[in-house]
C-alpha cells in the first residue's frame, strides 16, 4: 500500500497581472487553493489557503492583479501562465460602471438620473461574454452593489436550463465553483436552444422579460442604481444581428461593450449613435484564454445543464419521479401548431401559423425525453406572458393507463396544472 498520491501536486508561481488557464481533465476534479498573494476566479476573489474542488471539463484562469502562489491537485487536460490578458481594460469599464452607479444612487430624483448602467455584452460565439459579464457582476456586488444579471443565451446561458431567457439579482461575487445562485430567478421558457425556431415568440419573451424587471426596479432604487449586465447570444449576423438590436432597445441599454469583433462595433455604433439619450458602444479585446467548444461540446454542456437542475451540481440532489393521469395536466406549445387547412380560407390567402399562438397539445408518446415547464400562468391565455417556476422531465407516457411519468426537483404536486413544451429534449445518461 502507501502510493505517493501526493505526486500530482504542483504550485504554480503568478507575477502580477497575470493569470493561470486551466481546462480541467475529462475524468477527475481538480483541486486548487490560493498559497498566497491575492487572485481571483472571473472576479471572484479566492480565499487564501483553502482547497477548492473543480468539477471535469471546467475551464477557468486565476489571475493575479499582485502576484500569488497557486497550488494544483489532480490532472489537467491544459494548464499554462499568460501575461498577457485585456483585464485592464476590462476593469476599466467596471470603474466606469461603477461612476453611473454612484451617480444613479446620488440623484434624489426618480427618473432617468436615478437608472444606473445597462450595459449588454455582444460578440461572436466564444469571444468571452459570459465571462465578461460574470466578472462585470461580482465586482460590482464586491462593492455592495446588487446588479441584475440577464441572461438571453437560450443556448449556453448560465441562470438556469438551456431554451429559457432569464434575469437574477447578484447579491455576492458569483462563486467560481458553483456558479450562479438559483434562488430567485425570473425565468421565461422559449423551449428551443435556437431562435430561429420561432424568433417573433424569442422578442415577445425578451419583451416581457424587460418589462417585468422594468416593474421590479421601479420599487426598487437599490436595483435600479446597480442596473444590469446583459449577457446575449454568440448570433451576430442577419436575423442574430436583427436580435441584438432588438434587445438593445428593448432592454434600453445605454452601454454595449462589443468583444472581439470589429465589424460588429462598427455597425452597432452607426446603429444606436442616433439613439436617445446617449448609447456608448464599446470596443474591447477578446481574452486569449477563451476557449472555443464546438457543436458537439455545446450540446453535452447543454446535456450536463439539465442533469444538473435536477441532481445538483456534486449529483447531491435528489428528483423524485412522479405519475399523474393525463387529465390532471394541461400540456401547450407556442406557435407552429396545427394550420388552418388551405381549403378553410379565403381564396388566394396562405395559411400561415401564428408564432405566438398557444396550441393545447394531447398527450402522446412524443412527450417522452420532452423538457417541460411548468408555467406559473394562471390561465391558458396567459402562457406567453407569464414566467415559469421550473421543468419537469418525460420519462414514461403509459398510453393504455392514461399516466405520465415525470422526473421533478422535488416531491408533491406541481405549482402549476399548465406546462409548456417546445424542442428541448434530455437524454439522462
Ligand atoms: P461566450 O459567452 O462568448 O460564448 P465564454 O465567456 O463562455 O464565451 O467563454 C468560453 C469558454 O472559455 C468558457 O468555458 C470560459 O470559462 C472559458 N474562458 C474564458 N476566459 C478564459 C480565460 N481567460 N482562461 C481560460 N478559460 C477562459
Amino acid at each position: 500500500g502507501g502510493s505517493a498520491s501526493s505526486s500530482t501536486i504542483k504550485q504554480v508561481k503568478l507575477d502580477k497581472e497575470s493569470e493561470l488557464r486551466i481546462e480541467v481533465g475529462n475524468d477527475t476534479p481538480l483541486r486548487l487553493r490560493l498559497l498566497n498573494g491575492n487572485a481571483e476566479i472571473f472576479g471572484t476573489e479566492l480565499p487564501p489557503e483553502i482547497w477548492l474542488t473543480f468539477p471535469p471539463r471546467l475551464k477557468f484562469a486565476v489571475f493575479s492583479w499582485y502576484g500569488a502562489t497557486i497550488e494544483m491537485d489532480g490532472a489537467t487536460e491544459t494548464d499554462y501562465v499568460a501575461d498577457e490578458t485585456p483585464m485592464i481594460s476590462y476593469v476599466n469599464v467596471h470603474a466606469v460602471l461603477e461612476g453611473r452607479r454612484s451617480r444613479a444612487k446620488a440623484s434624489s430624483d426618480d427618473s432617468e438620473s436615478s437608472q444606473g448602467p445597462r450595459v449588454i455584452v455582444v460578440g461572436p460565439t466564444d469571444s468571452g461574454k459570459s465571462t465578461l459579464s460574470r466578472m462585470l457582476l461580482s465586482w460590482a456586488a464586491k462593492q455592495g452593489w446588487k446588479p441584475t444579471f440577464v441572461d438571453l443565451d437560450i443556448g449556453q446561458g448560465s441562470i438556469t436550463i438551456p431554451g429559457c431567457i432569464a434575469a437574477t439579482p447578484i447579491e455576492m461575487p458569483i462563486d467560481p465553483v458553483e456558479g450562479i445562485p438559483l434562488e430567485i430567478p425570473l425565468v421565461y421558457f422559449f423551449g428551443h436552444t435556437t431562435p430561429s425556431n420561432n424568433v417573433e415568440l424569442y422578442k415577445v419573451l425578451v419583451k416581457e422579460l424587460a418589462g417585468m424587471l422594468d416593474r421590479q426596479f421601479a420599487g426598487n432604487a437599490e436595483s435600479r442604481a446597480s442596473g444590469m449586465v446583459i449577457n446575449t447570444m454568440g448570433w451576430i449576423e442577419g436575423v442574430g444581428y436583427d436580435l441584438l438590436l432588438h434587445a438593445i432597445r428593448t432592454f434600453k441599454a445605454n452601454v454595449v461593450l462589443v468583444l472581439g469583433q470589429e465589424k460588429l462595433w462598427s455597425m452597432l455604433k452607426r446603429e444606436v449613435s442616433k439613439s436617445e439619450p446617449i448609447v456608448d458602444v464599446v470596443k474591447l479585446q477578446k481574452s486569449g484564454g477563451v476557449v472555443n467548444r464546438n457543436a458537439k461540446y455545446r450540446q453535452r454542456a447543454r446535456s450536463y445543464r439539465i442533469r444538473e437542475y435536477f441532481y445538483g451540481l456534486a449529483n447531491d440532489l435528489s428528483p423524485h419521479s412522479n405519475i399523474a393521469n393525463f387529465s390532471d395536466l394541461f400540456i401547450y406549445r407556442v406557435g407552429g401548431g396545427p394550420q388552418a387547412p388551405r381549403s378553410a380560407l379565403p381564396i388566394g390567402a396562405e395559411p400561415a401559423a401564428d408564432p405566438t399562438r398557444v396550441v393545447a397539445m394531447n398527450i402522446n408518446r412524443d412527450l417522452l425525453h420532452l423538457v417541460l415547464a411548468v408555467s406559473f400562468a394562471k390561465d391558458p391565455d396567459e402562457i406567453i406572458s407569464s414566467n415559469v417556476a421550473g421543468f419537469i422531465y418525460v420519462t414514461d407516457v403509459d398510453i393504455q393507463r392514461k399516466k405520465i411519468t415525470y422526473l421533478a426537483p422535488s416531491a408533491g404536486e406541481l405549482p402549476s396544472k399548465f406546462l409548456i413544451m417546445g424542442s428541448l429534449t434530455w437524454l439522462e445518461t
